[in-house]
C-alpha cells in the first residue's frame, strides 16, 4: 500500500455504495473501508418476487467479501452506523470507530409508515430481504390456517391481503399474488376457492403508478382488474386495529396480512448538521454529493437531496439509476480532485421506467416511447437480469424464471421460521 494513501468509509453496500466502491478501488490512491450492516448487497427491486415464493433470496444477493475478494484496497466491515463526528473525521458503528479522509452515507432509506403507529407495529414491510422472508412465512402460514379453519369469518381474514401503496412495487406485488392465486392455489389449495378476488390494493392518489405515463397507468388498472385484483383509489390506509384495515372514508378490510408498499424515509444519519437535513430526512448535498456544512462527508443515492441538476431543480426520484450514476461520478471526482483537476457536477440521465405487471405484462415508459405487454415484458427480464451482481445469479434467476413461466409451478413454498411462536 503507499503511505500517503487516502482513507475513503463508505457507509452502505446497497446501488450507490457499491457502484461508488468499485470504481474508486481502480485508484490505489485510496484505502477503502465498506461498511454494511448484512454481509451482502441485494437488489431490491426483485424483493417483492422472493415475498411471493417465486425466486430465492440468494438469487438476488451477493457476499461482499467475494464481490471484492481481489480489491487489494478494500477491506469489509461488517457492522451499523451509530453516529457521525465530524469534527474529529471519525465515525461510530455498532462494531467500531473508523477514522477517514473522506466519509461517503450511502444507508439508503427506510420504510415510512407516516406516524400511523398501529401500521408501523402490525404491517409487513417489503425492504430487506428479512422483511421478504417474513412476508412470505406470513403469507403461507395464513393460506395454512385458512384452509384449517371452520370459521367462515376467520377464513376470509385469513385469504384477505391489503396492499398499501399502488406504485410498482404495490402494483408488482399484487399482479404475482393473483396469478399465485390463479395458477396454484387452485391446484395446491382446492379447499380455497378464488383467492384472487381476496387481494385489495389501496392507494391514496387516483391512479396507479403515480410516477410513470398515463399509459402504464391505465394499463397496470386493467390488467390488475382482469385478474381480479379489487383497487380502491383516492383513498389512504388510516389505522390497523383488531385485524382491521381502517380506510379514511370510513370502509374497513377485515384482514391479516397488511402489506405496506407505500413510502419511504432516508435514514438517519445522527451527528449531521441538523443544516443539512431536508424534506424526507434527506441530506442536503451540493452539485458534487458533497452535504451541506461539512467539508469531506459525501452523500448518494436514496439517501441525499440534489437540487443542482438543471432538470431535476426539485431533486431526484429515489431510484436504482440515480444512486448507481451518483456512486460513479463521485468516485470519479475524488480521483479528479487527487489529480488536481475540478470535480464534475452531477447530472441524471434517466434510462426510463419499467414496471412488471403479470405473466408476459409489463409497462416500459423508455424515453422517447411507451411499451407494453408482451414486448414491455420482454424489456423487464433483460433490464433485471443484466444489473445483478454475480454471473451465477444471473444464470440461476434466469432458469428460475423460465422454470415458473413455462410451468406455472414453482417450487420454493416453503415456510421456514426460525422460531416458531413469531406467528400468531
Ligand atoms: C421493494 C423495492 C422495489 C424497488 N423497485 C425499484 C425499481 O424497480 N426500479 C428502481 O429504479 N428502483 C427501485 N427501488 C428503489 C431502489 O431500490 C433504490 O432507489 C436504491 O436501492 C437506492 O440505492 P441506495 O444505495 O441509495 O440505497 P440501498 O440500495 O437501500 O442501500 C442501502 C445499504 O445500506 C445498508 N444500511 C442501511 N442502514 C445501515 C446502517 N445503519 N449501517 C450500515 N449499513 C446500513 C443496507 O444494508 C444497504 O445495503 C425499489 C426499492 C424497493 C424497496
Amino acid at each position: 500500500m503507499e503511505t500517503n494513501t487516502k482513507k475513503v468509509v463508505v457507509i452502505g453496500g446497497g446501488f450507490a455504495g457499491i457502484n461508488f466502491a468499485k470504481q474508486l478501488c481502480k485508484d490505489k490512491r485510496f484505502q477503502i473501508t465498506l461498511v454494511d450492516r448484512n454481509n451482502y448487497h441485494f437488489f431490491p427491486p426483485l424483493l417483492y418476487q422472493v415475498a411471493t415464493a417465486f425466486i430465492e433470496p440468494s438469487n438476488i444477493s451477493y457476499p461482499f467479501r467475494r464481490m471484492f475478494q481481489d480489491k487489494s484496497n478494500l477491506r469489509f466491515h461488517m457492522g451499523s452506523l451509530v453516529k457521525v463526528d465530524p469534527q474529529n473525521n471519525t465515525v461510530e458503528t455498532d462494531t467500531g470507530i473508523l477514522d477517514y479522509d473522506y466519509l461517503v452515507l450511502a444507508i439508503g432509506a427506510e420504510t415510512n409508515y407516516f406516524g400511523i403507529e398501529s401500521v408501523k407495529q402490525n404491517a409487513l414491510p417489503m425492504k430487506t430481504i428479512d422483511d421478504a422472508l417474513n412476508l412470505r412465512n406470513h403469507l403461507l402460514l395464513n393460506l395454512e390456517k385458512a384452509v384449517q379453519s371452520n370459521d367462515p369469518a376467520e377464513k376470509v381474514r385469513r385469504l384477505n391481503i391489503v396492499i398499501a401503496g399502488g406504485g410498482p412495487t404495490g402494483v408488482e406485488v399484487a399482479g404475482m399474488l393473483a396469478e399465485l392465486g390463479r395458477y396454484i392455489a387452485a391446484k395446491e389449495y382446492p379447499e380455497i376457492k378464488d383467492l384472487q378476488s381476496h387481494i385489495y390494493l389501496v392507494d391514496a392518489s387516483p391512479v396507479l403508478l403515480g410516477p410513470m405515463s398515463k399509459g402504464s397507468q391505465e394499463e397496470a388498472k386493467k390488467v390488475l382488474s382482469k385478474l381480479g385484483v379489487q383497487i380502491i383509489q383516492n383513498t389512504p390506509v388510516k389505522d390497523y386495529v383488531d385485524g382491521k384495515v381502517v380506510l379514511a372514508d370510513g370502509r374497513t378490510i377485515e384482514t391479516k396480512a397488511l402489506i405496506w408498499a407505500s413510502g419511504i424515509i432516508a435514514r438517519e444519519v445522527p451527528g449531521i448538521p441538523a443544516t443539512a437535513v431536508g424534506k424526507g430526512r434527506r441530506l442536503l448535498v451540493d452539485a458534487y454529493n458533497k452535504v451541506n456544512d461539512t467539508t469531506n462527508i459525501y452523500a448518494l443515492g436514496d439517501l441525499s437531496f440534489q437540487t443542482t441538476d438543471p432538470n431535476y431543480p426539485n431533486g431526484h426520484p429515489q431510484l436504482a439509476q440515480v444512486a448507481i450514476q451518483q456512486g460513479k461520478t463521485l468516485a470519479k471526482n475524488l480521483t479528479r480532485s487527487l489529480d488536481g483537476e475540478p470535480m464534475k457536477a452531477f447530472s441524471y440521465y434517466n434510462k426510463g421506467s419499467l414496471a412488471i405487471i403479470s405473466k408476459y405484462k409489463a409497462v416500459a415508459d423508455l424515453p422517447k416511447v411507451f411499451f407494453k405487454g408482451f414486448i414491455a415484458w420482454c424489456i423487464w427480464l433483460f433490464a433485471h437480469i443484466i444489473p445483478l451482481v454475480g454471473f451465477r445469479n444471473r444464470l440461476k434467476l434466469a432458469f428460475n424464471w423460465f422454470w415458473s413461466f413455462m410451468t406455472n409451478n414453482p417450487t420454493l413454498r416453503l415456510i421456514i421460521r426460525p422460531r416458531k411462536e413469531d406467528f400468531k
